[in-house]
């Protein structure tokens, strides 16, 4: 017997279309590139990202073509979302942190057919256009008045001047909800980047799951700003999740300083954010720096990285913010796991719970997990046995783009033959409860004389230290060990720690032979474009190192 009831696509047009219906007067609030501050709301940006949908038609663009953006987040941004993905085209955020020429090696492996970029990296893509063959489009993502009066670029075209251009007589297509809606590259921290290519059903599907509750927790009574860029796999999905629930969005546009975000969280009273721990770094430094507290803000998404518990407790106990530690990659666009303590967990002692909280969390409805050993065989959920972590799920990348061979790997499961489940390169414990923690990516683990030493762990212990702004933990060759840890330390500001100040700071924090064997200080600690440590170019920067 068959279900009988509707059968319709899930399609990312329909969340745009129920925001607009449902909470049309929903502001959507944007610092602009420009300067000033834009407001409008949900209805508005339907109806724009109609318009947007027509002239994209309009230029040619047909079902699945590309199409490329470099821009910092804001409402444009949100209507070429919409727009692209809702008319059956491809949106392809770029990160523009990245070196130019990745850039141009991404936008080329996407084949991106138009490229819509903000005004500040107009002279970018001016010095990238002659690599980028594909590219038939160049549209700037601003209005009449700050269009350049010269420009290299073939036929420039005025995101406004394409937008009013058109009646908005446009009906939202129905198509396959599993086409491709959406293009994410990871970072390639080895090798080339890879693209994920996410389809409508995918991202309905991620969206709804992660407003749940136990998830980011998002109604239509939040104000949310993402500071997490939306060249970073869709912003977490905030841009999708917040259509669902007719939130109020606030985009920071480039003005990502402590300063400026705390400045705007203030005037739109924003209620919930996300973002890399690097973020926070700086916005803590803001408020700490100037003894400011917030009057709205009261719960964020930290993820991306490892959040060190330093943060979570300054966040939550000193200014109020709960800290929903989560776990996510760009294969799983990106939301797997996120901390949220049960019923039963709310009972024990804050200590106990703040020490759950650390951890990654449990999977949200929709992705399924497990840790294996190199033999593919899983390990049990003790909250010790750690192995590498394996995912799979509704939103989980099946393949990359461009490439016909599967990314899964077999895993074996008890009482049925190998399941096809996606290796996610971390390496982690799962607890009886079900909570996640990553211990490291399997290629930042220090392997010490066979044993395993986690570089979060250490970092955490390191960023507790009051003198510590940044560390970093790497593996450095021992002739005896194989690897020692080194850890890489950048001071506060005015800050003063000596080498034995911060390796006594470990004594008692964690197994003597797990303690770095030594400590160097340095002005910077290296990033990737997406605000995580760069521990390849540490490790590279630090070869010769010699241990003491
Ligand atoms: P990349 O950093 O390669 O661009 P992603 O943004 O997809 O790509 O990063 C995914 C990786 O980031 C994960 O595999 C994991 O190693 C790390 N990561 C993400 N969230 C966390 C977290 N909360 N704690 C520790 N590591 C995390």
């Amino acid at each position: 017997l068959m279900g009988q009831m509707m059968s319709m696509p899930l399609l990312i047009s329909s969340l745009i279309q129920h925001a607009a219906r449902h909470s049309g007067d929903t502001e959507i609030v944007s610092k602009r590139v420009e300067g000033d501050l834009h407001r409008y709301n949900w209805r508005e940006c339907e109806r724009r990202s109609r318009k947007l949908a027509q002239a994209l038609v309009r230029l040619g663009l047909k079902a699945g073509d590309r199409v490329g953006t470099l821009a910092w987040n804001g409402y444009r941004h949100l209507e070429i979302y919409y727009g692209s993905s809702g008319s059956a085209l491809v949106c392809h955020t770029i990160n523009p942190r990245l070196f130019p020429e990745q850039i141009a090696w991404i936008a080329n492996d996407a084949q991106d057919l138009a490229l819509c970029f903000d005004l500040n990296f107009l002279p970018l893509v001016e010095k990238l256009a002659p690599q980028l063959p594909h590219v038939r489009h160049f549209v700037l993502m601003t209005d009449r008045a700050h269009m350049p009066a010269q420009t290299t670029l073939p036929g420039l075209l005025c995101y406004e001047e394409l937008v009013e251009a058109e009646d908005g007589r446009y009906t939202w297509p129905v198509f396959d909800e599993n086409a491709a809606s959406s293009i994410c590259y990871t970072s390639g921290t080895t090798g080339h980047p890879k693209g994920a290519v996410y389809s409508h059903r995918s991202s309905v599907l991620h969206a709804f799951a992660s407003a749940l509750p136990d998830g980011m927790d998002c109604s239509s009574k939040d104000v949310i700003l993402p500071v997490v860029p939306m060249f970073h796999v869709n912003a977490w999905g905030l841009p999708y999740s917040s259509a669902i629930v007719g939130a109020k969005l606030v985009f920071p546009g480039p003005h990502l300083d402590g300063k400026s975000l705390y400045e705007l969280f203030e005037a739109e009273q924003v209620t919930f954010s996300a973002g890399v721990p690097t973020v926070w770094l700086g916005l803590l430094n803001y408020v700490g720096a100037n003894q400011l507290k917030f009057s709205s803000f009261t719960r964020t998404v930290i993820g991306g990285s490892a959040c060190p518990p330093a943060m979570l407790r300054t966040l939550m106990d000193d200014y109020g913010v709960e800290v929903i530690h989560a776990w996510g990659m760009t294969e799983l666009s990106p939301l797997g796991t996120l901390s949220k303590l049960t019923a039963r967990q709310l009972k024990l002692p804050q200590e106990e719970q703040r020490r759950i909280l650390e951890k990654q969390g449990k999977v949200i409805y929709g992705i399924d997990m497990a840790v294996i050993d190199d033999a593919g065989d899983a390990q049990p959920w003790d909250g010790t046995s750690s192995g590498n972590l394996v995912v799979r799920g509704h939103w989980v990348i099946n393949s990359y783009f461009g490439q016909t061979q599967s990314a899964l790997v077999p895993v074996k499961e008890q009482g049925s033959d190998a399941g096809l489940w996606f290796p996610t390169g971390d390496v982690a414990t799962i607890d009886a409860d079900g909570f996640m923690q990553i211990t490291d990516r399997s290629k930042d683990v220090i392997k010490s004389g066979g044993e395993w030493i986690s570089s979060i762990d250490l970092e955490n212990i390191a960023m507790a230290h009051p003198a510590v702004g940044e560390a970093a933990a790497i593996a450095c060759r021992h002739p005896k060990w194989d690897e020692r840890p080194l850890l890489v330390v950048v001071r506060k500001p005015g800050a003063s720690l000596s080498r034995e100040e911060m390796l006594a700071f470990y004594e008692g924090r964690i197994a003597k032979w797990q303690i770095p064997d030594d400590v160097v200080f340095v002005d910077e600690i290296p990033h990737t474009a997406t605000g995580k440590i760069q521990k390849l170019k540490l490790r590279q920067q630090f070869a010769e190192h010699r241990l003491p």
